[in-house]
């Protein structure tokens, strides 16, 4: 099955209002945070019109990726889902 079709198998508990990964505030994002609207697995990052990056952590895996990409720049602030919340994986 593709990806996608496996993905949608996971489901996910929003927490309302406290987004577990935040972009700060910047004015021209680095190549690294650029580069996770490719990478994120989840397709969690877009670009807004001005050009910044946002995050729209619903539906993030937890995979870690943009944690370990930004790690140098610390353009993210990255936390767990507070514990209930966040992706629910499905094995079997
Ligand atoms: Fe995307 Fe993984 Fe970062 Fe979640 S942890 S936003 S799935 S790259």
């Amino acid at each position: 099955a593709k990806v996608e079709e496996k993905l949608f198998q996971n489901r996910y508990l929003v927490d309302a209002g406290r987004p577990h990964i935040k972009v700060r505030p910047h004015d021209v994002p680095s190549a690294s945070l650029l580069a996770m609207i490719t990478l994120c697995p989840a397709g969690c990052y877009t670009t807004t019109e001005s050009g910044q990056v946002e995050v729209a952590a619903d539906g993030c895996l937890e995979c870690g990726t943009c944690r370990i990409v930004t790690r140098k720049t610390g353009e993210i602030e990255w936390n767990y889902p507070r514990g209930g919340f966040g992706v629910l994986y499905k094995f079997g």
